[in-house]
């Protein structure tokens, strides 16, 4: 276990402003994920945590030690990357035992290091396996057992769910989080999917063009974004953003019901809502249209639960709500969170 902490890093490739200045601290044995859309320098950022890439400026430091021109073995990181890279003529047992080897480890100290990895995630009996002999969700567990099995210090994890199917994605994640709790180890993980990033973070820290947009818990990043961009980028659909006298007034699908189902002491903003499109999706309907009024328009989707029974359909005008308590409001201009309230 340990915390690491990035100092004003940054990363230019020539003209290419991968990572721009960033600060970060993570927690002792804190799960702390990376998130933003592809090219925002997520991977350049772990890269230069692992020691694989030299940064332009700025420092690293891993318990307070800086490391910034350490080499990778010495700073006790374990990477696990979207393609496994197993070694393929190599079987199970000495895929795992492999980092073990080349740190030169006690030849019979080995065999139950491996046992015991192997075991964290279920995949005793593969052990004689080639790589080609396992599905992509054992393959996934061999990746992780082989960057485990020296106990590192910091687990870095660049996507490594993304080969999966989708349902093989959802147990892998519920497993590789009971694992980290159970271990404890401070792991940074990186991706994209913010679904990911929101059931398996501690915190979240949201990316975009090389610079950091916000970090929080998932529930704070999701409720109260600090920007439209965190505001958009999380959330399917992401939340509506109408325009009202200079400010953009947002709320998330699900809080934006048929009147008659929203009620709340604070209040609430009714809006005849001209609906365009439906699509049941059997566990909750996505109803796409338009709000026209004097001061907003605009495009909005609401989200209602399956088990909401309204009779609606595309090409009529009904009377949708939210409470006042959940609209959240941007400067137009900066795009960042402020104060505000609707008349
Ligand atoms: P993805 O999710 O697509 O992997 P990412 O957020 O991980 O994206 P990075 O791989 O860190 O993004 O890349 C950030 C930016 O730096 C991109 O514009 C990319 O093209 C650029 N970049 C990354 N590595 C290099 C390199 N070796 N040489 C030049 N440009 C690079």
């Amino acid at each position: 276990m340990a915390e690491v902490e990035v100092q004003g890093i940054s990363k230019h490739f020539g003209e290419v402003r991968a990572v721009d200045g960033v600060n970060l601290a993570t927690a002792e044995g804190e799960f702390l994920v990376l998130l933003g859309p592809s090219g925002c320098g997520k991977t350049t950022l772990l890269r230069m945590i692992a020691g694989i890439e030299e940064p332009t400026r700025g420092d690293i430091l891993i318990d307070k030690l800086v490391v910034t021109h350490l080499p990778p073995r010495v700073r006790n990181i374990a990477m696990v990357f979207q393609s496994y890279a197993l070694y393929p003529h190599m079987s199970v047992y000495k895929n795992i035992a492999f980092p073990l080897r080349t740190r030169g480890m006690d030849k019979a100290a080995i065999p139950a290091k491996v046992e015991w990895a192997a075991a964290m995630f279920g995949i005793e009996k593969l052990k004689h396996r080639k790589p080609r002999e396992l599905s992509g969700g054992e393959r996934q567990r061999v990746a992780l057992a082989r960057a485990v099995v020296r106990e590192p210090s910091v687990f870095l994890l660049d996507e490594p769910l993304s080969n999966l199917d989708a349902k093989l994605r959802a147990s892998a994640r519920e497993e590789l989080r009971q694992f980290q709790r159970r271990m404890g180890f401070t792991t940074i993980y990186v991706t994209h999917d913010q679904v990911e990033a929101m059931g398996l973070g501690d915190r979240i820290v949201v990316m975009n063009k090389g610079r950091i947009r916000q970090v929080g818990p998932p529930r704070e990043i999701y409720h109260f974004p600090a920007d439209t961009f965190v505001a958009t980028f999380l959330g399917s659909p992401p939340m509506n953003l109408l325009e009202y006298a200079g400010t953009l007034v947002g709320f998330r699908p699900e809080n934006f019901l048929p009147a008659e189902f929203v009620s709340d002491a604070d209040g609430v903003v009714t809006y005849p809502f001209e609906i365009t499109y439906l699509e049941d999706l059997g566990a909750e309907t996505l109803v796409y249209g338009n709000i026209r009024e004097r001061f907003h328009t605009g495009h909005v989707v609401s989200r209602l639960p399956g088990n909401v029974n309204v009779s609606i359909e595309a090409g009529r005008t009904y009377a949708f709500a939210a409470s006042r308590r959940d609209l959240r409001f941007f400067d137009k201009s900066t795009g960042l969170r402020t104060e505000g309230s609707l008349p």
